[in-house]
């Protein structure tokens, strides 16, 4: 494997970071995961503009023009041989002697890593369903930036991988659901009606999120963007979720309560399987 790392391709084994580079020492980085799906990027460019927009609300400068950047994207990809593969990209404020404040020195980070992905396990685990677990949601108030700062997310997904379940959806103090550790999540309620909380609520604006919104309005499925609870979310008729490496996933229980009659359901299904033919043509 080769990795990218601030101008120089490098193989993994030979690939590091600074130790005064502030990923390291403050999460003051932020970090995207992009998929390559039969050897082609899904969603590239909403994942750019995504991380453009991360670097902006932290005041860290792209590390080289968007075009460069997607140049050393495709040329990671390449050297990896990456037909089914997952590209991390991270961006941190740079490396610089350790001080809290915004060194006025330091130049963008970039590093840029690539790994195979069994997209084939996701399409198998989808057509099962996951089980989930809740936990409280401990995240800052600025989950919209996709900061590498995760630790809440660790705890979360240990805490679901430790009760058998494959994802921990958080919960804030009202008792409503955030989204996933690393995904959001979704519910169809009993009318049909699909929901998913609001972007602007203290998450993260999924890049998969903003593709199942299209192909729901494609359905002409009714769509609500609020906020709504963990109880109304299991006695609803189907939940799933999304993320680019789990694309849209059933989601069967939710702690100890099946969802639905405990198999993924028909809307959640229509929507899973036209997200992958999306991939197919992408
Ligand atoms: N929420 C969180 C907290 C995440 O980490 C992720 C995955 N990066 C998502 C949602 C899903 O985002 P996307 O669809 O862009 O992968």
């Amino acid at each position: 494997r080769i990795a990218y790392v601030n101008g120089a391709y490098l193989p993994m084994d030979t690939a590091f970071i600074h130790i005064e580079d502030r990923a390291n020492q403050f999460a003051d980085a932020v970090y995207e995961v992009v998929t390559v799906y039969n050897g082609r990027f899904i969603d590239m460019d909403a994942h750019i503009d995504r991380l453009e927009r991360s670097l902006n609300e932290l005041h860290i400068q792209m590390p080289m023009a968007r075009s460069a950047m997607m140049v050393v994207l495709a040329e990671t990809a390449r050297k990896n041989r990456a037909t089914n593969a997952i590209l991390y990209i991270q961006v941190s404020r740079g490396i610089v002697k350790r001080d809290h404040a915004f060194p006025v020195a330091a130049r963008p980070c970039l590093t840029v890593t690539c790994r195979r992905f069994d997209f084939a396990a996701v399409k198998a685990r989808a057509e099962k369903g996951i089980k989930t677990i809740t936990t409280p949601d401990i995240r800052w108030g600025r989950c919209d930036i996709k900061s590498t700062s995760l630790l809440p997310n660790v705890l979360a997904k240990q805490a679901a991988k430790e009760q058998g379940a494959a994802e921990a959806i958080m919960l804030d103090e009202a008792g409503n659901i955030t989204e996933g550790s690393s995904t959001n999540v979704w519910m169809v309620t009993k009318d049909g009606v699909l929901v998913t909380r609001s972007i602007d609520d203290n998450i993260l604006p999924g890049i998969t999120r903003a593709a199942v919104m299209t192909i729901a309005r494609d359905f002409q499925i009714k769509i609500e963007e609020r906020a709504f609870s963990l109880a109304e979310a299991q006695n609803a008729a189907e939940m799933f979720l999304t993320s680019s490496t789990n694309c849209a996933m059933p989601i069967i229980m939710v702690d100890t309560k099946k969802i639905g009659d405990g198999k993924p359901g028909s809307t959640t299904k229509r929507i899973v399987d036209a997200y992958w033919s999306m991939m197919e043509k992408a």
